[in-house]
C-alpha cells in the first residue's frame, strides 16, 4: 500500500515511525497509509523553513509574484487531477472538489498582487526636515494547520498570503485526506518556489504540538473544530506567537414570511446538504418566522426526494459520503436522539439504504427543533437540517445572537429594510442576504465571531497581509551637521 510522505526542502520524505490508514469514503476501503510525523521530522521541516527564509525574504517582489502567476496556470490546468485526489480521499463529488479548487485559486490570484499589498506608507515633513515611512516585513517561519473538509481551499487560504508576504511555511494538513497538500506543494515547486519555502508534514497532535512549541515558528494559522481551535490558540499564544484559530459553526438561515419559498427551499437544500453538510459555512438551522415553515418544509421535502447520493466520481451524484464511519455514526446519533428532544423528524437519513461499505447516510430534515436541544446547540457536521419555528423577526435574531457560534448567517426576504436591520444587529462574522453560504471573495477576509474564531485577525484577503507581516516605521532626517547640538528635551514635532 502506497505511503503518503512528508515534503521537506523540496523532497518527499518517507519518515514514518507511525502510519495511519487513509480511506476511500465511497467504498470504505483503506487505499493508502499516511506517514505520521515524529517530533524530529517536524523539527526537520521547521529547520528547512528556517534555512529557506533569508533567501526568500530577499527575493524580489516581481520574482515572488511570478510564482503565483505560474501557480495559477498550473492549478487551472491540473484541476481535474487534483479534484480526483480530493474526491478519492474526502468523498465530495467531483464538481464540488473542482469548486473548492476554484475558490482556493482566488487566494492565489490575490497573492499575485503582492506588490500592491505590501506597499508601505510615507509621510513627508512630519517635523521640520523629518520624514516617516513604514514597511511590511515577514514574520518568519509560520505554521498552517488545516481540517479535512477543504483539503485544497483551506491550505491555500493560508499559504498563498504567507508565502507572498515573504514568510516560509510548515503546513500540517488533515491526516484524513493528506494527498492534496502534497500535490499543491509539488505544484508550487513547479511554479518556481524555492525548496524549503513550503514544507508539508503529515501527522497528528504530536506534529501540531511540536509546531506550537517551537521558538522558530512565529505565527500559527489554524482551521478546524472549536475545542481544538481554542486549545491551539491558548498554547500558541502562551508561547508568544501570533495566532488565528478558526473553529466550528452552526449557521442559521432566517426566513421571513415574505421570502420567495421556492428560491429559499433551493438555497436551504443546497447549503445544508452540499458536501454532505461537511462545510463550515453549511446552513444547519433554518429559523422560520411566522407561517413560513408550513410552506417551506414541503418545498424542501420535494427537493430532498430528487437528490442523488452516491460515489463522488459518478457525475450523477450530487452528494457523496461522510469522511469516516465514525462521522456517520455520530451524525446518525443526533438524528436518533432528536425525537426525544421534542423535535419532529420529517426525513430520516438513516432510513436510506446504500449498497457496499461506503460511509454514506441519507439527508435528514428535523422540524420543531428546540433551542435547548443538542441537535440545535451542537455542530453536527453532516447532512442534517434543523428547523426552528419563531413568531417574530426579533425572536429569530435573538436566537442567532444567543448561539455560541457566529461564523456565517443569512436572511431570506424581499424586504430591504429588514435585511439592513439584520446586517446591523446580527452577531456573526459573515452575513448573506438571499445568499445562503456567504464565503467572502478572495479580496475580502473570512472569519467568524464568538466560538467560531479565536484571535482577532480573519483569514486570507487584506487581514492576512496584516497577520503575516510585521510593520516597521522608519523616521529619517538629513540635517546639516553644522546645526547639530545636544538637546536632552523629548523630541517634539516642530
Ligand atoms: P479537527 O479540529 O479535528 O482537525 C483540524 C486539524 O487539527 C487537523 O489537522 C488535525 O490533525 C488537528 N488536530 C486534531 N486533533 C488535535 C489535537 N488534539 N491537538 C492538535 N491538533 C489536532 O477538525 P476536522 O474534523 O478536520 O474539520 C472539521 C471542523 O473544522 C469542523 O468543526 C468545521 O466547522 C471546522 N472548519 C471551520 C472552518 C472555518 O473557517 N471556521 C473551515 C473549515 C472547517
Amino acid at each position: 500500500m502506497a505511503l503518503i510522505p512528508h515534503f521537506i526542502a523540496g523532497e518527499r520524505v518517507e519518515d514514518a515511525a507511525r502510519t495511519q490508514p487513509v480511506f476511500n469514503p465511497a467504498t470504505g476501503a483503506e487505499q493508502h497509509e499516511v506517514a505520521v510525523a515524529s517530533a524530529e521530522t517536524v523539527e526537520r521541516a521547521i529547520a528547512a523553513a528556517q534555512r529557506a527564509l533569508p533567501a526568500w525574504r530577499k527575493t524580489s517582489l516581481t520574482k515572488r509574484a511570478d510564482v503565483f502567476f505560474n501557480l495559477r496556470q498550473l492549478l487551472k490546468q491540473r484541476t481535474p487531477e487534483l479534484a480526483a485526489i480530493v474526491t478519492s480521499e474526502h468523498g465530495k463529488v467531483l464538481s464540488d472538489a473542482a469548486g473548492e479548487i476554484a475558490r482556493g485559486l482566488e487566494n492565489v490570484e490575490f497573492a499575485s498582487g503582492l506588490m500592491q499589498l505590501l506597499k508601505g506608507e510615507r509621510d513627508e515633513q512630519v517635523s521640520t526636515g523629518v520624514d516617516v515611512h513604514s514597511v511590511k516585513q515577514p514574520v518568519g517561519v509560520v505554521a498552517a494547520i488545516t481540517p479535512f473538509n477543504f483539503p485544497v481551499m483551506v491550505p491555500l487560504w493560508m499559504i498563498a498570503s504567507a508565502i507572498a508576504c515573504g514568510n516560509t511555511v510548515v503546513l500540517k494538513p488533515s491526516e484524513r485526506d493528506p494527498s492534496a497538500s502534497l500535490f499543491i506543494a509539488e505544484l508550487f515547486r513547479e511554479a518556481g518556489l524555492p525548496d524549503g519555502v513550503l514544507n508539508v508534514v503529515q501527522g497528528d497532535k504530536v506534529a501540531v504540538d511540536t509546531l506550537l512549541d517551537s521558538p522558530v515558528v512565529k505565527a500559527v494559522s489554524f482551521v478546524g473544530s472549536t475545542p481544538i481551535a481554542r486549545s491551539i490558540y491558548q498554547r500558541a499564544s502562551a508561547n508568544g506567537k501570533r495566532v488565528q484559530a478558526l473553529g466550528g459553526a452552526k449557521n442559521h438561515m432566517l426566513v421571513l414570511p415574505d421570502a420567495d419559498i421556492d428560491m429559499t427551499a433551493d438555497a436551504a437544500v443546497s447549503a445544508a446538504y452540499g458536501s454532505a453538510g461537511e462545510r463550515c459555512m453549511a446552513v444547519s438551522v433554518v429559523v422560520a418566522v411566522g407561517d413560513s415553515a408550513d410552506r417551506l418544509i414541503p418545498a424542501i421535502q420535494d427537493r430532498i426526494k430528487n437528490l442523488t447520493i452516491g460515489d463522488g466520481t459518478d457525475p450523477a451524484s450530487e452528494m457523496g459520503p461522510l469522511i469516516t464511519a465514525e462521522a456517520r455514526e455520530r451524525v446518525a446519533s443526533y438524528v436518533a436522539g432528536a425525537a426525544d428532544e421534542g423535535a419532529t423528524v420529517v426525513v430520516d437519513g438513516r432510513e436510506q439504504h446504500f449498497d457496499g461499505n461506503g460511509f454514506f447516510i441519507g439527508v435528514s430534515l428535523i422540524d420543531h427543533v428546540q433551542a435547548d436541544s443538542k441537535v440545535y446547540r451542537d455542530e453536527i457536521f453532516g447532512p442534517v437540517l434543523a428547523v426552528v419555528r419563531v413568531d417574530t423577526y426579533e425572536e429569530g435574531v435573538q436566537l442567532i445572537n444567543d448561539h455560541q457560534y457566529g461564523n456565517g448567517t443569512a436572511i431570506f426576504t424581499r424586504d430591504g429594510g429588514a435585511a439592513r436591520q439584520f446586517e446591523f444587529e446580527v452577531e456573526a462574522g459573515m452575513v448573506g442576504i438571499n445568499v445562503p453560504i456567504p464565503v467572502p471573495v478572495g479580496s475580502f477576509s473570512f472569519g467568524g465571531w464568538k466560538d467560531s474564531l479565536f484571535g482577532d485577525t480573519h483569514i486570507y484577503g487584506p487581514e492576512s497581509v496584516h497577520f503575516y507581516t510585521r510593520s516597521k516605521v522608519v523616521t529619517t532626517r538629513w540635517p546639516d551637521p553644522e546645526s547639530s547640538q545636544v538637546d536632552l528635551g523629548f523630541p517634539s514635532n516642530h
